[in-house]
C-alpha cells in the first residue's frame, strides 16, 4: 500500500486535540468529520513517539502512524510537526528529528 504521509499530514492538522487526564498520555482527537478518537500513547516500545488510535485503520495497522496519532504528537510537543516517508528526507530539513512507528517527524 502506497502511503501519503503529507495527505496524513494535512489531515492531522485538521483535527483537533484534547488531553484527556489520567496517569497515561491520553489524547481525545476530533476528526474534521467530526468522528472522535483516542490515542493513548505507549511508552516501553522502539520509538520516540509509539500510541495506540481507537480508529478503524489503526485496528488493522497498529504499528503505524495514523493522521490521529500525528496530531497528539504534535498537540503534546506544542510545536509544529512534520512527517517523513523516509529517513532521508527527515534528515534533510536539518531539525530536530523523531523516530514515529513507521514514518520520521522533524519538529520546528
Ligand atoms: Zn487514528
Amino acid at each position: 500500500m502506497i502511503r501519503h504521509v503529507k495527505v496524513m499530514q494535512a489531515k492531522a492538522r485538521l483535527c483537533r486535540v484534547e488531553k484527556i487526564g489520567g496517569a497515561v498520555d491520553q489524547y481525545a482527537v476530533r476528526s474534521p468529520t467530526g468522528k472522535m478518537y483516542a490515542v493513548t500513547e505507549m511508552v516501553y516500545r522502539g520509538s520516540d513517539f509509539e500510541a495506540v488510535c481507537t480508529c478503524d485503520w489503526s485496528q488493522y495497522h497498529p504499528d503505524r502512524m495514523c493522521s490521529h496519532k500525528m496530531a497528539a504528537l504534535e498537540f503534546k510537543l506544542g510545536r509544529r510537526v512534520s512527517f517523513w516517508r523516509t529517513l532521508g528526507d527527515a534528515m534533510r530539513q536539518h531539525r530536530k528529528r523523531l523516530s514515529t512507528q513507521d514514518v520520521w517527524a522533524t519538529v520546528r
